[in-house]
């Protein structure tokens, strides 16, 4: 029986409610792009799916199925290397596929021709910024920056794992858990904490590159605008601040 968008959402913010504090407010975007890709603004929603979420993940994946929505649990995409940026050395290559192995997030689509491209990129791990851009619905000049950030943020994460621990199979375990050693100065704090700064589109999982930040009618203040008017059309709670 499929459910109406009006039913969903209501079910979603149910879900939404109920996950702890510290997830709630992603657990809300969340449901938000999942009814976005049943309406046909998004093409593919990522969906968090962390242990922590509760019931969060299994209730959603039960909403897509009731929207007749396509929908796979598998791992977070990585940026695509260019050949200047290849050459990882082995000991990070796979403790990122360590990593991936027990990451879960819940892909989502409404157009099934989709499917076989979510699977290739799922199964490659790593995404180029015009896929990622056209596969969920953001503007490329926002992923573009997100992508510079994130393979300068790896890039910066694997020299300082170099510099500080000397052995191979040390440097894996790290770097499998996610630990990135902390800088040592003022400048490489301010490094750091740069490449880790996001602007979010309220109401959206953009994350806002400079361009956009600057003009509230550039491409990702135009597709915010339109996920608050489904939020609010549909009775939506949108979690984030106003801009
Ligand atoms: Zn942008």
């Amino acid at each position: 029986m499929a459910k109406t968008l009006s039913e969903a959402a209501a079910r979603l913010a149910e879900l939404a409610a109920r996950v702890e504090p510290d997830q709630r407010a992603a657990a809300t975007q969340d449901g938000l792009d999942l009814l976005a890709v049943a309406a046909g603004l998004k093409p593919v929603g990522v969906l968090g799916c962390d242990d922590d979420r509760g019931d969060w993940p299994l209730g959603a994946a039960a909403v897509a199925y009731e929207l007749d929505l396509g929908f796979q649990p598998d791992a977070l995409w990585y940026p695509a290397r260019d050949a200047r940026q290849a050459g990882l050395p082995n000991w990070y290559v796979t403790a990122v596929a360590a990593r991936r192995a027990s990451q879960n997030a819940l892909y989502v689509w409404r157009d099934p021709a989709l499917e076989a491209r979510v699977r290739q990129a799922c199964a490659r791990g790593r995404v180029t910024v015009a896929e990622e851009a056209a596969l969920l619905g953001y503007p490329e000049c926002c992923v573009a920056q997100h992508h510079a950030q994130a393979l300068a943020l790896e890039d910066l994460s694997i020299a300082a794992i170099v510099r500080q621990v000397p052995d191979d199979d040390a440097r894996h375990r790290l770097a499998a858990a996610g630990i990135v050693p902390l800088p040592h100065s003022p400048e490489e704090w301010r490094e750091l904490d740069a490449l880790r700064a996001i602007a979010p589109e309220p109401a959206t999982s953009i994350n806002r590159c400079a361009a956009c930040v600057a003009d509230p009618d550039g491409p990702a203040g135009q597709l915010g605008r339109r996920y608050r008017e489904l939020a609010r059309a549909l009775d939506y709670p949108v979690s984030a601040p106003a801009a």
